[in-house]
């Protein structure tokens, strides 16, 4: 089977891409509801992709219980570690090859440069104040130094990042929430990693090559990832890929406006399990605060599919509030 969308066919293909690095909260069972439905209201193709590139923060146990929680969830996929598929493997830890060919495509094109600076010089020279996630733009240090410069650094034993020289051209996209976007990569990041010092391949490359590999057309994700996105579609273009649809769904908050994360741990779907919280509980308070089921009923992500529209989606953040969790309770 090609990949998704290859043959010519206007057919969704969507993902789930979890990283293994914790116990699958509230906040993810809200971003992977809203894309599986995207993808599922289309009849479209699923794909769960375990993000595990990085060997210090994923664990073989999160990823199986990743798979178990988002199943008890309601949720299914076509292609994955689990099920298997003709894409594969579906484990970013086990697709090295095709990382480093994509590397190696943007080396031979002079599109990157070795970067010697130490995590503690890259904080001392960071003036610019963090730009969300992307963190301090990085100032270029080693953009411009000579061959015999680089070679004296890897004769002295310091290790060296792989950078991308960023185009300098505004990455412009739709996304099918927020509408037109255009973005610096300064603002960005500037000449992001693709490569860390010890080996392991950069998240944006990864998902980049990912997408483009498995035919994905459609990413729906939280917002806080959307300062990557015109990092992806910078290294997609330079790949020869198009870029797939992107919706930068609003995030889930708790009480005090925080967005959820793995630190919550009374929130991980397991927790919420123990305490005898069914998952159609879940799904219909996730429903409701996504705008599809205004009293919050129990149900089914199934049930949700036929009047599931990303359009109707809420355009700002939304906040589980101690009465919603009191609620879930049995
Ligand atoms: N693996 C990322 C996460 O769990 C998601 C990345 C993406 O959707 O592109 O936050």
């Amino acid at each position: 089977m090609p990949p998704c969308g290859a043959d010519g066919s206007a057919r969704i293909c969507g993902r789930l891409a979890p990283s293994p690095t914790g116990y699958a909260h509230l906040g993810n069972a809200w971003a992977f509801l809203l894309a599986w439905l995207a993808v599922r209201a289309r009849k479209g193709v699923l794909i769960l992709r375990l993000e595990d590139i990085d060997p210090q923060r994923s664990r073989p146990e999160f990823a199986a219980a990743l798979l178990e929680d988002l199943r008890w969830l309601g949720l299914d996929w076509d292609q994955g570690p689990d099920v298997g598929g003709p894409l594969g493997p579906y484990e970013q830890s086990r697709r090295g090859a095709a990382y480093a060919e994509a590397l190696a495509r943007l080396e031979a094109a002079g599109l990157t440069y070795p970067c010697f600076c130490t995590r503690k010089e890259l904080r001392l020279l960071a003036a610019a104040p963090h730009v969300d996630d992307a963190g301090a733009p990085y100032p270029g240090t080693c953009r411009e130094l000579n061959a015999a410069q680089r070679e004296a650094l890897f004769r002295s034993g310091r290790r060296a990042a792989v950078r991308l020289r960023c185009p300098g051209e505004s990455v412009e996209f739709e996304d099918a929430l927020l509408g037109p976007q255009s973005f610096r990569l300064e603002e960005c990041g500037g000449d992001f990693a693709l490569r860390r010092s010890d080996g392991v391949v950069a998240y944006q490359l990864a998902v980049a090559v990912d997408d483009a590999l498995m035919g994905v057309n459609q990413v729906v994700r939280g917002r806080d990832i959307l300062p990557s996105t015109p990092r992806q579609i910078a290294l997609l273009r330079l790949l020869g890929h198009n870029a797939p649809q992107y919706a930068h769904i609003p995030l889930l908050l708790d009480g005090e406006g925080r967005r959820l994360a793995k630190r919550h741990r009374s929130l991980a779907l397991r927790s919420l399990r123990e305490q005898g919280v069914t998952p159609r509980r879940i799904v219909g308070l996730l429903s409701r605060l996504a705008g599809l089921n205004p009293r919050g009923v129990p149900v089914s992500p199934a049930e949700l599919l036929p009047d599931f529209a990303l359009e109707r989606l809420p355009g700002t953040d939304q906040r589980v509030t101690d009465q919603d969790l009191r609620q879930l309770a049995p």
